[in-house]
This record gives structure tokens, C-alpha cells and sequence, in this order.
């Protein structure tokens, strides 16, 4: 047991120390929990202190009190780190306890990719881009999260290829490695920022489609504005891109709630850099109210996609009448965006640079992936 005083709290900063391996026997299994540093601190710390073994449990805070399904961020610790349960935890401290972990892991740098396509019309100074990600989590194949963000782009692009009177070129966008941190958008961004940084002035918003045909699902809009003031304000113009979805729901008589703007998928970069953004999401773990479900139908008191992250997240995973209500006010949005010349961050747009930088908000959550901490 390693600085844990096995009790449920969400504060422990169980292995964050280098001292709090002092006098841990070198050849044992470190016992931890989380809390406070990232999990590869509390791994890394563990190994130096001579650990063959480190097993983390659970805060054992309502929110935290399932297996903890955790990342290390990137190779390089050389032992078997495994998540537990708050319970798991306990069990395994009891006096007297002996404990043998067998692992069957792979942990190795690979490469992976970004897929780009953009429309040959429209003004290259002025681009909108939308975006989804390509890749699941290892448990499951990923349709809902995010084949139907991916499916959903990918048919736009083809129908926006044979529009003739687009004023913006539109760039699509499949993103490699979102779930483990956003790495592909982030890899994208931080290019532009490095190598290009006019290109990335010419972005004049960014659409994210995360999960958009939960099997139980809401019609959720990017926060951009922060009325439910649980994320972040995002950059001049991401207040219009959500008045754009939620009015485009409107005029189909179809309601619409906004979802917390906290950087939690691809968009994540790009509002910390000052672009506008903007998306839909069906929901994910959480689970649906009384009053969604009376809104939208489906079941209350179930999450909005009982099979997130899972085996099941496969083709049956799909609402076909979410899949097609969001597909449609997806092409909508790309569709106007383009085809005016209206600036959609006109703010942004007088003093690029400058007010763009102002404006830009550091995001602190973390991808919907597997958390780091
Ligand atoms: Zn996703």
C-alpha cells in the first residue's frame, strides 16, 4: 500500500511522491489509487522504487466507482500497471493477502493517420471544415462512436462535390487516435501552428460530429456560447455555429438541448487556437432524464448509448432516425457555411491574430477516451 489511506476520495495523491515509496520493499506489487497526478506518475514512480507490479484502484467516489479504465498516455514504463475497483482495492489490502499478477499487454509506439478531402470549389482563403473521428476503442468496433460521425461526413463530402456555387472550400476531415487523446487533430493543429500558421487563420470554423446515432438518443448542440456555463466560452463565432445548429432543429420543429463545449473530441485543438467550433452529439454514458425522455422519447433512467465503448457498439448500435435527423442538420450546417460569403467569426476575422489569440481557451478536459488521470 503505497500513501493511501483506503478511504473513497476523490484528493488522494497515493504514488504522486517519489517519497511515498520510501521503505517500500523493492520486488513487490505497489498498491495505489487514484487520484491527483496522471497514472503514468504514480507507474513511473512505482518502478523506480523497484515495484514488478502496479495496481491502481478506484476513488470510490460515486463517479469513480466502477474499474478504472485508465491510459498511461505512451509506452515507456516497464511494468504492468493494471486499474481496479474502489472494492478490488480494499479487498487486496487486507492483512495477510497475497497477491501474483500474470499480464498479456502490448505497449509500442505505431503509427496511425489522418484523412483528408476537400471540396476543388470555393475560396482557399476561407475554409470550413468538418470533422469525425475514425478510430474506436480496442473493446468494440465503434459504430455508433464514432462510424456514424465518420459515415455521416463522409456522405456530405460527396453530395457537397457536386455543388457548383460553394463560396468556401470545405475541408473533411477523419481523425486517427482521437480516443487515445486526440492525437490525430491535435497532431493537425499544432502542425498548422508550427509550420503554417496562415493556413490555420484560414479555418473559419471547425465542425465536430462525435456519436451521432445513439441508440437512445438526445439532439445535443455544442455549448459554444457556455448558457450552461459547464465548459468553456469558445472562440468568437462558436456561439453562431450553435445558433446555426439549434436554428436549423427549430425549423424542423424538432427540440435540441446544449451539451457541455469542453474540448472533450477533435475540436479540443482547434478552440485552443483561437478557431470557431461547433457540432452535434447524441450522448453517450450518461443517462437519459424523465424530461428527455418525454422530449425525445426512448427510455429514462438508460444511457444514452448502454453499449459506449463496448463489444456492442456495433451495427445495431445505430438510431437510423437519430442517424438521419443529425446527418441532415449536418449537411445543412456545412452546406450554408459554404455556400456564403457571410464570415462566420467576423470579430476573429477584423484583427486575425491578435484577437484570435486573445480569444482562444485552454482546454482541460479530457477526450471521451480512456482518462490519463
Ligand atoms: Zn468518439
Amino acid at each position: 500500500m503505497v500513501d493511501t489511506a483506503l478511504t473513497r476520495t476523490a484528493t488522494s495523491t497515493s504514488g504522486c511522491e517519489t517519497a511515498d515509496f520510501a521503505g517500500f520493499p523493492a520486488g513487490n506489487i505497489a498498491l495505489l489509487q487514484r487520484g491527483t497526478c496522471d497514472f503514468a506518475v504514480k507507474a513511473a514512480n512505482a518502478e523506480a522504487a523497484g515495484a514488478t507490479a502496479a495496481l491502481i484502484f478506484n476513488r470510490g467516489t460515486t463517479d469513480n466507482d466502477t474499474t478504472l479504465l485508465g491510459t498511461l498516455g505512451e509506452p515507456g514504463i516497464g511494468i504492468p500497471v493494471l486499474g481496479l475497483s474502489y472494492d478490488a482495492g480494499v479487498e487486496l489490502a487486507k492483512a495477510g493477502t497475497e497477491v501474483r499478477v500474470k499480464t498479456d499487454t502490448v505497449s509500442e509506439v505505431r503509427k496511425t493517420y489522418n484523412v483528408f478531402a476537400e471540396t476543388s470549389r470555393g475560396d482557399a482563403g476561407r475554409v470550413v471544415m468538418a470533422g469525425a473521428h475514425l478510430d474506436s476503442v480496442p473493446e468494440g468496433p465503434g459504430i455508433n462512436d464514432n462510424g456514424s460521425g465518420s459515415g455521416t461526413i463522409l456522405e456530405v463530402a460527396e453530395q457537397l462535390a457536386k455543388q457548383k456555387n460553394l463560396k468556401k472550400k470545405v475541408r473533411f476531415a477523419w481523425w486517427g487516435a482521437e480516443e487515445l487523446g486526440l492525437l490525430g487533430a491535435y497532431d493537425y493543429v499544432d502542425g498548422l501552428v508550427e509550420n503554417n500558421p496562415e493556413a490555420l487563420k484560414d479555418i473559419e470554423a471547425y465542425l465536430n460530429f462525435d456519436m451521432v446515432g445513439s441508440p437512445n438518443f438526445v439532439r445535443f448542440v455544442y455549448d459554444g456560447d457556455n448558457s450552461l456555463g459547464t465548459g468553456v466560452e469558445g472562440p468568437a463565432g462558436s456561439a453562431q455555429l450553435e445558433d446555426l445548429f439549434v436554428n436549423y432543429f427549430k425549423s424542423r420543429k424538432l427540440a435540441s438541448e446544449p451539451t457541455a463545449f469542453d474540448g472533450r473530441s477533435d475540436y479540443g485543438p482547434f478552440i485552443e487556437n483561437g478557431v470557431a467550433a461547433g457540432g452535434l452529439f447524441t450522448g453517450a454514458e450518461d443517462i437519459k432524464t424523465d424530461e428527455q425522455a418525454r422530449v425525445y422519447g426512448g427510455k429514462a433512467g438508460v444511457a444514452y448509448d448502454e453499449c459506449y465503448h463496448q463489444a456492442c457498439d456495433d451495427i445495431d448500435n445505430i438510431n437510423v432516425q437519430a442517424l438521419d435527423q443529425m446527418s441532415d442538420a449536418v449537411a445543412h450546417a456545412v452546406y450554408t457555411l459554404s455556400t456564403s460569403t457571410a464570415s462566420i467569426n467576423s470579430q476573429a476575422k477584423a484583427a486575425k491574430g491578435a484577437q484570435r489569440s486573445a480569444k482562444s481557451v485552454k482546454v482541460t478536459g479530457e477526450a471521451h477516451g480512456h482518462s490519463k488521470r
